[in-house]
């Protein structure tokens, strides 16, 4: 199967941040790949902008390392990156000071589509957004991107979107969650609402439970000073899991149009339920192969979690009475990321007991090998009788969609390209924030006031064995990570 590449409209895309990190291993690497498949027009522009004084040939350079360290070889085409790197220039601007807009304002044309993405602390974003404005850089038709983290908590989610909004329509606004850009959450919505197989299971009559695993084999490693201010809740489960979680758990929007997708999102996360802290397990890894967590984030007395469970329950009539268990954390066994919709064992069996069936579940993988299993049960071949086993009826796409299927875009390039066609709908809406931290605030400020420590867990396993209890109370298992 051929994938198709729709080259998008001309743009402008001013990057601040352009020596930082993430523009180093995803923005600009993302963009090359897009510029490679054909996706970026000639007359596009990259304009990378920071502190940093540079001229655009020592941008160039930058630029140029990013694409050798982070592209994939075979993509490396000596001719390719330098067509690309023409494309790419440089203006030095500090976010909290006067120059460089001048020139930033002469050097983006009206003409085209006009994108500015924030790949800065938080804490500029408001001084850039006002800096658009008052040099009348930004326009009705402008686009601005932001990253992660949106606040810390519901006051610092609410300040952000005042500051954004004082200068940008909602609109205009793209708030970035990766999770969203991957090829499988998409699909996610594909199977669901594209196929009649699934929607009429998909309740609380036949899901017993959902299980969201995102793990990770890193540790916090070098940003372990700036994670000890966040943790897993704040860091992974108000954002991406959240997400992950409306996705699943949402009625079908009438149309795939991106306000009706996000209002259906919000509604899911205005019906979680409060979680009491006897449905929370919050872990933190040991020394073990490598430091401890505590040495990581250089603070002994850490009491931030780089491990979290959580039994959430959703008050509406799909999802009444099966619960949602989330789980993320660093240094586990393995680096997966899935929702498993587990369905509810079959009514009455015919075969005899143990005749090993299990129930259906559907799992949708993200990483690694993005596609979706579900698990039915069928009888083993052979003349002994009927004993069943339990099969995946695999849809990885590298298989499932050829070689062409297997060259999955990174999240980046989907998202960025989505800017520029000015879709929202993979991107998160200032309500939907501020709702996600509107549910997550009481649960952090509960273990705040308890002053618990989180519970110790080894490194490469599945977390403190609290979390297996979780699930072992109500008879139910974890999948997959274990093991
Ligand atoms: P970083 O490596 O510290 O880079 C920050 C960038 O901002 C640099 O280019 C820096 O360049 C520029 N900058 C700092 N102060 C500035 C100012 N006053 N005016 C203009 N430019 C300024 O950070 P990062 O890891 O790339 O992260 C950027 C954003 O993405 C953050 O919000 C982060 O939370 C988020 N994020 C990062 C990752 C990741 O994997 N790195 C993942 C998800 C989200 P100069 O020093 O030259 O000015």
């Amino acid at each position: 199967m051929v994938s198709r590449t729709i080259p998008v409209d001309s743009f402008d895309l001013v990057l601040f941040g352009a020596t930082g990190d993430l523009a180093g291993r995803k923005i600009l690497p993302s963009l090359y790949r897009r510029f490679l498949a054909g996706q970026m027009p000639e007359d596009a522009r990259v304009i990378g902008a920071a502190r940093s004084e540079m001229d655009d040939d020592g941008f160039r350079d930058v630029v140029r390392a990013a694409i050798e360290e982070f592209v994939a070889k075979p993509m490396q085409d000596a001719g390719t990156i330098d067509a690309f790197l023409q494309q790419c220039s440089y203006i030095p601007i500090d976010a909290k000071g006067e120059g460089g807009w001048k020139e930033l304002k002469k050097s983006v044309r009206d003409d085209v589509v006009k994108a500015f993405y924030f790949s800065v602390a938080p804490s500029i974003f408001g001084p850039l957004a006002q800096q658009l404005r008052n040099h009348g850089i930004a326009c009705e038709n402008s686009r601005l991107v932001v990253e992660k983290p949106f606040g810390t908590d519901l006051e610092t989610a609410k300040k952000l979107n005042a500051d954004l909004a004082a200068s940008f329509d909602e609109t205009q606004i793209y708030r970035i969650d990766h999770f969203l850009g991957k090829e499988t959450v998409q699909n996610l919505m594909a199977v669901r609402f594209a196929n009649v197989l699934f929607e009429p299971l998909w309740n609380e009559r036949y899901v017993d439970h959902v299980q969201i695993t995102v793990a990770e084999t890193m540790g916090v490693g070098g940003r372990g000073s700036y994670y000890d201010k966040s943790g897993a809740m704040r860091d992974m489960v108000q954002n991406h899991l959240m997400q992950l979680l409306c996705l699943t758990a949402m009625e079908p929007p009438n149309q795939f149009e991106p306000d009706r997708l996000r209002d259906e999102k919000l509604k899911v996360i205005r019906a979680l339920d409060p979680v009491p802290l006897k449905h929370v397990v919050r872990g933190q890894y040991k020394e073990g192969e490598h430091p401890s967590y505590v040495e990581d984030a250089e603070n002994p007395e850490s009491l931030t979690e780089s491990f979290i469970a959580l039994k959430v329950g959703i008050s509406n009539w799909r999802w009444k009475n099966t619960p949602f268990y989330l789980r993320t954390g660093k240094r586990m066994s393995r680096r997966l990321s899935e929702i498993v919709v587990q369905f509810k064992e079959a009514p009455h069996s015919i075969f005899e007991k143990d005749d090993g069936s299990t129930a259906n579940s559907l799992t949708i993988r993200l990483q690694p090998d993005e596609g979706i299993d579900l698990s039915v049960t069928i009888k083993e071949p052979g003349p002994g009788g009927m004993r069943l086993v339990n099969v995946p009826l695999d849809m990885t796409f590298a298989d499932a969609l050829g070689s062409e299927g297997a060259d999955i875009p990174d999240a980046y390039e989907r998202l960025i390209m989505d800017v520029i066609r000015g879709n929202q709908t993979l991107f998160m809406r200032g309500d939907e924030v501020e709702a996600a931290w509107a549910w997550t605030d009481p649960i952090i400020a509960a273990w705040e006031e308890k002053g618990d420590r989180p519970l110790p867990y080894s490194q490469g396993s599945t977390g403190p064995e609290e979390a297996q209890m979780l699930m072992h109370k109500d008879g139910r298992r974890w999948q997959h990570l274990e093991g």
